[in-house]
């Protein structure tokens, strides 16, 4: 991605589809989140698109702080980031995304005015569970399709948030926030 210097969504849309194949043949659980800077039009509203492109910046910087070589990490459009963590739990996962909620909320973003903005962002995640076959012809698209839903369900509920979807049907779940 020319702006932040990590994957763009063609590449995420590679590495989902051989993900998606390497966990139909063994099985490890594949995680997926989506992550939303919150209110982002604002700052480019109030400080200027420059502003807004620094703190795009910052936020792939901070989303790739302590991946493994086997994570992917792209940014999917706009003010959007998708992150692709195989063999990795649910519980794992939803910790992660938790981390990485609270760095963001918890940094600095230091403009050239001297102020820092307050930059948050909301979360969605889903999973791929080893073995199961309830997810139709197209598993990354289902899993996609999950992520999206829980984020908007973050967004709707106050943003600055986890959601995760539910794998057995039912409702989702808002992540405790420390
Ligand atoms: P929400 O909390 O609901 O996500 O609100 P939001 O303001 O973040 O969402 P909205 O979709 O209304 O606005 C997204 C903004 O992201 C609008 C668009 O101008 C900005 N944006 C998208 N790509 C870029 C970019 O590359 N650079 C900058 N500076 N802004 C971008
Ligand atoms: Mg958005
Ligand atoms: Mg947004």
């Amino acid at each position: 991605d020319a702006l932040t210097g990590i994957s763009n969504r063609r590449f995420f849309e590679r590495r989902l589809s051989e993900e998606v194949e390497r966990w139909a043949r063994q099985s490890g659980p594949l995680v997926c989140m989506l992550v939303d800077v919150d209110f982002f039009k604002q700052v480019n509203d109030q400080y200027g698109h420059q502003v807004g492109d620094r703190v795009l910046r910052q936020i792939a910087s901070l989303l790739g702080q302590d991946l493994r070589g086997s994570d992917v990490l792209a940014r999917y459009g706009g003010e959007e980031f998708v992150l692709l963590l195989p063999d990795t739990t649910p519980a794992q996962g939803a910790a992660i995304a938790e981390r990485l909620r609270g760095r963001v909320e918890h940094s600095a973003f230091v403009i050239p005015e001297g102020v820092d903005l307050d930059v948050t962002v909301s979360i969605g995640l889903a999973c791929l569970q080893p073995g199961a076959d309830s997810y139709g012809p197209d598993p990354g698209a289902w899993l996609f399709k999950q992520v999206d839903t829980a984020l908007y369900e973050a967004k709707e509920t106050g943003r600055n948030r986890v959601v995760q979807a539910q794998m057995s049907g039912s409702s989702s779940t808002i992540i405790e926030q420390d």
